[in-house]
């Protein structure tokens, strides 16, 4: 008989205990935790945002190219969910538990794991991994046959010590550089305490040098440090990677979408009235403060510089982004394993009955539910294989 240990009794690690059990092998998850999918969780706002309409590939990034054919079938996903009698909710192609509840995410994925019979072992943190001929062996306790690494990332969690890496270094497999992603971004400004706070609907774009990197629209959260939001933290991942350049990248937000300056300025107001009654007040005096635009002015009356600065001001504030939160603040990790590392169902090449799933692989989603389903997604096509190791 078989004996398959997976690390991580979060998203990816019981999906793939689930699916791997049979009657013909054993299944034990190691969760360091005192309880299993603590960042099932906290996901979506204790929400869980599991899946999503759109499964364009642009919503996943990697630094292979092998993520284009990964995310085909992740309509499996959706209809794991479904054959286990899980109903859901959707809205603009997000889907959430119909409960509105991670837990009855997390609790069903617990509750199938033991009805199959996996046997989850919590506070339970495997520090030391070594090989003796076909078995692995697991802090010189237990051994087994097949390991799965699902030790997820450090983001969004407070980790003393996080060993994921280090698993996989010591087996000598490419590691892409680790860096947080769907994160917030530290600009450059000595106004933000004045904006603190507000949360708006804009249009952001990141810019390396002028050029346009990606365009997002949402709401966003001004703050004491800079920006943050939906459409801050899927913007994020190329601007934390040309930091992690050395680079200074920028940011331009729209604020203004829905109105033209026609739609706006046809009226006798100053400047400062009519956007008043359009923007938190807090933020236009931010806007014409930076912008150098008289308050008290009727737009007609501005000259031409002045009115290119209300232009600049409404629809391209620009900010220059000196840094991002850390992996605690983060959402998810980009970087991890490289995917040249695994075959088809995710077991590591160089080392034969090693899978690695889940956010330790250098695959990464947008918001949306793109990480969820590529936990899930990575774990079913693990398991397509361990479950008929014999
Ligand atoms: C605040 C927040 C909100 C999010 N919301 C969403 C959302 O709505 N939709 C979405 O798609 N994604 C969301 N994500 C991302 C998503 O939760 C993760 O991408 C996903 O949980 C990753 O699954 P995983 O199985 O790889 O890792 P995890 O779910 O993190 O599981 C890893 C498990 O391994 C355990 N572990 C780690 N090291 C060891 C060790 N050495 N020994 C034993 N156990 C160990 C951990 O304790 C953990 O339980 C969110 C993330 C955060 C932080």
């Amino acid at each position: 008989m078989k004996r398959i240990i997976i690390v991580g009794a979060g998203a990816s690690g019981l999906m793939c205990a689930i699916n791997s059990k049979t009657n013909l092998n054993e299944v034990i998850v190691l969760e360091k935790n005192s309880t299993p999918g603590k960042k099932i969780l906290m996901s979506g706002n204790g929400r869980c945002n599991f899946y999503n309409d759109d499964q364009s590939i642009n919503r996943y990034h990697s630094n292979s190219n092998k993520i284009e054919n990964i995310f085909e079938d992740s309509i499996r996903v959706l209809d794991y969910f479904n054959s286990i009698g899980i109903k859901y909710t959707t809205k603009n192609g997000y889907y959430y538990p119909y409960s509105n509840k991670s837990e009855t995410i997390s609790n069903v994925l617990i509750n199938e794991a033991n009805k199959k019979g996996v046997n989850i072992i919590c506070d339970y943190e495997v520090n030391t991994i070594s090989k003796e001929g076909n078995e692995f062996i697991i802090n010189n306790d237990l051994r087994c046959d097949v390991l799965v690494l699902s030790t997820g990332s450090m983001s969004g969690i407070n980790y003393d010590i996080f060993y994921g890496y280090d698993f996989l270094d010591s087996f000598n497999l490419e590691i892409v550089r680790p860096l947080p992603s769907l994160t917030k971004l530290i600009c450059e400004g000595s106004f933000f305490n004045k904006w603190n706070g507000i949360r708006t609907k804009a249009i952001v774009s990141s810019f390396d040098n002028d050029i346009l990197l990606k365009e997002e629209e949402g709401e966003i959260l001004l703050t004491d440090y800079g920006i943050s939001g939906i459409c801050v933290f899927n913007i994020s991942r190329d601007i934390v990677k040309l930091l992690d350049d050395g680079k200074t990248p920028k940011v331009k937000i729209n604020f203004m979408e829905d109105f033209s300056i026609e739609d706006l300025f046809n009226n006798d107001l100053t400047v400062k009235e009519t956007l008043d009654r359009v923007l938190d007040e807090k933020l236009v005096d931010v806007i014409l403060n930076k912008y150098h635009i008289p308050k008290d002015k009727k737009y007609d009356d501005l000259n031409n510089e002045e009115k290119n600065n209300v232009r600049h001001g409404l629809y391209a504030f620009e900010l220059n982004v000196i840094d991002y939160k850390d992996f605690k603040s983060s959402q998810v990790t980009q970087g991890g394993l490289s995917l040249d590392e695994v075959n088809d169902n995710f077991e590591t090449i160089k080392v034969p009955n090693l899978y690695v799933i889940g956010e330790l692989l250098d695959i990464d989603g947008d918001c949306g539910g793109y990480n969820l389903t590529s936990a899930f997604l990575t774990a079913l096509k693990a398991s397509d294989k361990i479950k008929d190791l014999k």
